[in-house]
């Protein structure tokens, strides 16, 4: 992969946009390639003549998750974010839209839920986001389309196991959410929903999501999923 994003900076570079240089290990690192993506919107923003524009690409694996866009965010009183994912397939349905505020899909994509943000604002008004039992009033719902099929012991992921993917894109869409709605990282306020019924003292019905990472064996249990959650989030804020 390095030698594509390589031959493309190169490119960039003759066509005049100033670029970081590659670290000595070869690596483009993040500063480049948000440099690169920086060009390539600037590239795609000129007018050029009918079939004359040059086709520019940039490998996907290292591209930064997408933001949340702002209308997904409207003004209201939020308190903290309840991470779940749908016990469903890799991508979104209509069902599992009418559950969640924001789905994300197996290969980080973000989809919007049918409920806005503000319908599950302390008092939560008709047509909420019914994600946790008895903790959805003041509760951002976020959701990875994942897990449909599987079993927590023994541990077997099924057909549809949680992408690395996705979890990069959650610890983005936290910190995203956490600057726009003030939250702070904390084990109450940013948590998985197998950590409510202990964080919270809320029962819940047997939830397991998430003790279990498919992508990553060594994360074991609630805790420390959430512990790993809160802490990536953390970094990205
Ligand atoms: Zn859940």
């Amino acid at each position: 992969m390095t030698p594509t994003v390589q031959s493309l900076q190169r490119r960039l570079i003759a066509l005049g946009f100033p670029l970081p240089e590659f670290g000595a290990d070869g690596d483009p690192g993040s500063e480049t390639v948000a440099a690169m993506n920086a060009a390539l919107d600037e590239l795609a923003s000129r007018r050029w003549p009918t079939g004359n524009r040059p086709p520019v690409t940039l490998p996907s694996p290292t591209l930064p998750a997408p933001p949340i866009p702002a209308d997904w965010m409207p003004a209201a009183k939020m308190g903290r974010i309840i991470c779940h994912w749908t016990a469903g397939a890799h991508k979104a349905s209509e069902f599992d839209r009418g559950h969640y505020h924001i789905l994300i899909e197996d290969e980080g994509k973000l989809v919007r839920g049918i409920p806005s943000i503000a319908l599950n604002e302390a008092p939560a008004k008709r047509g909420y986001a019914a994600h946790t039992l008895g903790a959805n009033s003041g509760s951002i719902g976020v959701s990875l389309c994942c897990m449909g099929g599987s079993n927590e012991a023994p541990f077997d992921p099924g057909k549809y196991p949680m992408t690395r993917e996705q979890w990069d894109a959650l610890t983005s869409v936290v910190a995203n959410l956490c600057r726009r709605y003030s939250i702070p990282v904390t084990d109450k306020t940013v948590l998985s929903h197998a950590e409510v019924q202990n964080n919270l003292g809320i029962q819940q019905r047997g939830k397991w999501d998430f003790t279990r990472l498919a992508f990553d064996p060594s994360v074991k249990g609630a805790k420390a999923c959430g512990d790993k959650l809160r802490a990536e989030a953390k970094a990205k804020l």
